[in-house]
């Protein structure tokens, strides 16, 4: 029996403002949307937090049995400087700036972000479609959206308009906000603007000359509006009604309401059932962002190589340090903040390194299910990591009392036990033992310093068949020697 069904979960919906049971649309499928980053420079911490909350939930749906397609993009245009209508592309203004192709620019920062989500031990989605990929799709929406009436043309772009939509929608209905008072409290296009109304949005905008990211058209040569390559590649890998739609706070708006509105004048419906947004991390109280510099690069925190923290910390110490705090909750990146997580991520680790010298005994006085039941609570109450964290270290109690002989418990029960701390560990907050991995790297070393050795012996004893096969055989693995005059060394 697959876990779903014994394990119901409840998600925060921020389109009712409450915590509501997950039914997905297909019975045992989840369809999840996730907006990626635009890929016009680094990711920083903050980035890397809300991409961490759905690489966390993410895991949970694939740990309770679920088949999941998730589909995370990557903007790779249309993205505009203050995430305005007018202005430079994100991209477009970065390539200007190096001199450089913004595919050159889209494929280094592309290139920068997995990376740095693999040092994180994210595992990657099921889809991670790009907006340029997907024109041809963006361009059929505005017309459907152009034939209901709702877009409009106007010197080569087309733009959505909202007062329209709203006679028989309710532009706003995400975040909270009422069209009369949005145009109240915004100045008038005083014939500056090819828009109606001040709050209508692009679909696609006529590029000036000098734009080079640019496609044609039946109305420009141009570009899309970032809103649109969300709705086009949701729709087109999960449907046009799918279950979960994800990105950080400040996606809420325009970006997400822009994309229900999209919707629902292309499709009548409303796409998602379920609209989650995680929280931003601060530096100093304030959002981290690109925009500001208030920032730190994961690779800076990895390094030690910043003026903000003490020494080095490991991505699983970093990753630990997020997860210990709600994904819907502020939280405030600091040098006190992460020395304490790296003592709780050790003392975690510690107490899981010692699960197998731990002996089972006749009788179990210790309620393994009942604590087992609670770390699910935690994570289906919108997955609530704070507490299965809370839970662990109750694990970690037990495991030292265990050890010292004041608690018994039975060969079955320490079978579930350790299982369980495993795969929450493991598998659902995604964390990895560094110390086990450092060991595995010291047996590395050891067997490759075996091998120069014997190398070392075949050239004393002039059999250099044997000295070059042994190098070629560790080239082949990837392992390269390098003779100096203190010796030979490796490189992997
Ligand atoms: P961007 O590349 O700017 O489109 O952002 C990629 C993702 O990071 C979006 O989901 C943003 O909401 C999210 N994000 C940006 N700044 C922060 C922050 N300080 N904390 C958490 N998430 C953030
Ligand atoms: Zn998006």
């Amino acid at each position: 029996m697959p876990l779903y069904t014994t394990q119901p979960l409840k998600i925060y919906n921020s389109l009712s403002g409450e915590k509501e049971n997950f039914n997905p649309i297909h019975e045992g499928n989840v369809g999840m949307y996730v907006c990626g980053p635009t890929v016009y420079s680094n990711v920083h911490l903050g980035n890397v937090r809300t991409f961490m909350s759905f690489d966390v939930i993410f895991r949970y749906f694939l740990h309770l049995d679920y088949k999941v397609r998730y589909v995370r993009n990557i903007t790779d245009v249309g993205h505009i400087v203050d995430d305005v209508d007018e202005g430079e592309d994100k991209i477009a203004k970065k390539a200007r700036l190096e001199q450089l192709e913004p595919m050159e620019v889209v494929q280094r920062y592309t290139v920068d972000f997995h990376d740095i989500l693999k040092s994180f031990n994210f595992l990657p989605p099921s889809i991670e479609p790009t907006a340029t990929g997907h024109i041809i799709e963006q361009i059929e929406i505005i017309k459907k959206i152009i034939d209901t009436g709702i877009g409009y043309k106007a010197n080569g772009s087309v733009y959505f308009d909202v007062v329209k939509y709203n006679e028989t929608n309710n532009y706003g209905v995400l975040s909270g906000r009422n069209i009369e008072d949005m145009l109240a409290n915004t100045r008038d296009l005083d014939g500056q603007s090819d828009k109606r109304n001040p709050q209508d949005f692009a679909l696609w905008k006529k590029a000036e000359p000098e734009h080079i990211m640019r496609w044609p058209s039946p109305w420009s040569d141009g570009f899309p509006g970032w809103h649109l390559e969300c709705t086009a590649m949701s729709t087109k890998y999960l449907g046009n009604h799918f279950d979960i739609h994800g990105g950080g706070m400040d996606l809420k708006f325009p970006h997400h309401e822009c994309e229900i509105a999209q919707n629902e004048a292309c499709t009548g419906q409303s796409p998602v059932n379920y609209w989650m947004h995680a929280n931003m991390l601060t530096l100093n109280g304030k959002k981290m962002a690109k925009s500001t510099g208030n920032n730190i690069l994961p690779g800076e925190i990895l390094s030690g190589d910043n003026n903000i923290l003490s020494k080095a910390f490991s991505a699983s110490v970093t990753r630990f340090f997020m997860l210990q705090a709600h994904y819907r909750s502020i939280l405030d990146f600091s040098d006190d903040a992460i020395v304490a997580a790296e003592k709780g991520y050790k003392r975690l680790m510690e107490a899981v390194d010692a699960l197998p010298v731990i002996s089972a005994g006749a009788t179990s006085s210790i309620d393994i299910a009942s604590w087992k039941q609670l770390c699910y609570d935690a994570m289906n109450d919108d997955f609530n990591t704070p507490i299965l964290i809370a839970q662990l270290f109750e694990a970690v109690r037990y495991i030292n009392l265990l050890k010292e002989g004041k608690e018994t418990i039975t060969a079955e029960d320490l079978a579930t036990f350790a299982t369980a701390i495993n795969a929450f560990v493991f598998d659902v907050l995604g964390l990895s033992d560094e110390k086990a991995a450092d060991s595995n790297n010291d047996k590395l070393e050891g067997v490759v310093n075996m091998l120069i050795g014997m190398r070392n012996q075949a050239r004393a004893d002039k059999n250099f068949a044997l000295s070059d096969q042994i190098r070629d055989q560790l080239i082949a693995l990837g392992i390269q020697l390098k003779d100096g005059k203190d010796g030979t060394t490796f490189s992997v």
